[in-house]
């Protein structure tokens, strides 16, 4: 049985009848509460980042993904799908987005400190809203100008429909962080709708073959033939191709055979808070 509540207003001009859902009202409360716990989780520094290694055919650890957690006191560990949309709509990924890109060039100088890991490039997630900030490129120079990282060692992560809105902006904004050094590589490739005119003027470093490619590789050809083409591509506008979601060494061995020769996915590991991955450099030394 659905439960429909009936809502009387009596305007000035007559009466007038609205109906709602109630759970309608749920999901309006929910996402308050939320939007409201996220304001308290900025605050109280509940926001962490893990890190995900990237690797190349040689099986050198080549850089990192920065992926963003929220350690909720109460719900336990949120996952980004949970909380990135709202953030996007309440704008509070501004300041989540200005941290995480704090945090992670903060990280990725720690590492450059270190001998062993003075190579490794930070692969940072950007969001639309953050993107399309009208200051986004000096916010970004001036982090890493505070901090003191290699700019060349950065890889912003964007998305296909974040570029192709306002593309005149958009040139211009990554061109400006290009002639700093900042690298780009476009993330979730071959599920959005840029155009290959777009690709061609986009001054980008990387693709990233979006994971639901890699997933069936092996039994679904058509996917096969999508990172062929994507692999191709990325050769022919001499950009750099990372295939992301690889879980077997089966899957990376077709995407080596393919000319695919960097990887991401828990074939290599799961994305790690920083101590446990420092470890790990310790331990392949
Ligand atoms: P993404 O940037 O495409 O990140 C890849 C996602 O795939 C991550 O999910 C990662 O944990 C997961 N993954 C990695 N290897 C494998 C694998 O082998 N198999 C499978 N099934 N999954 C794998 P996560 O961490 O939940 O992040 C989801 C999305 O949230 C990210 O997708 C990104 O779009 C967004 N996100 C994460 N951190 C940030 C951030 O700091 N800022 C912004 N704006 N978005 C972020
Ligand atoms: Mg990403
Ligand atoms: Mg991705
Ligand atoms: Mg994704």
């Amino acid at each position: 049985q659905v439960e429909v509540a009936m809502y009387e207003a009596k305007a000035s001009g007559g009466n007038n009848v609205y109906f709602f859902d109630p759970d309608m009202l749920n999901i309006v409360t929910t996402r308050a509460m939320m939007e409201a716990d996220m304001r308290t989780g900025i605050s109280q520094e509940q926001f962490i980042l893990h890190y995900q290694l990237q690797v190349n055919s040689a099986g050198k650890i080549i850089g990192a993904e920065a992926l963003l957690r929220w350690q909720h006191p109460e719900k336990g560990m949120i996952s980004p799908a949970e909380f990135i949309p709202l953030a996007e709509e309440s704008g509070l990924i501004i300041p989540i987005g200005n941290w995480v890109m704090r945090t992670a060039c903060a990280q990725l100088r720690a590492w450059h400190q270190q001998k062993e890991t003075s190579h490794l490039t930070m692969s940072i997630n950007v969001s639309a809203k953050q993107f399309r900030q009208p200051d986004f490129s000096d916010i970004v120079l001036h982090c890493i100008d505070h901090i003191g990282v290699d700019a060349r060692k950065i890889k912003l992560e964007l998305t296909e429909s974040l570029l192709v809105d306002n593309i005149e902006e958009t040139i211009q904004k990554m061109h400006l962080l290009k002639a700093h050094g900042v690298c780009f590589s476009l993330d979730d490739f071959g599920t959005g709708y840029s155009s290959l005119s777009y690709l061609k003027q986009l001054p980008l470093d990387q693709l990233k073959i979006d994971q639901s490619f890699v997933k069936d590789i092996l039994i679904n050809p058509n996917d096969a033939a999508i990172t062929r083409t994507i692999i191709g591509l990325g050769k022919s506008l001499g950009l750099a191709v990372i295939a992301e979601g690889v879980e077997t060494e089966t899957q990376r061995l077709f995407l080596q055979n393919q000319d695919c020769h960097a990887f991401q996915g828990y074939l290599f590991g799961k994305p790690v808070p920083e101590l446990d991955l420092t470890r790990k450099f310790s331990l392949s030394r």
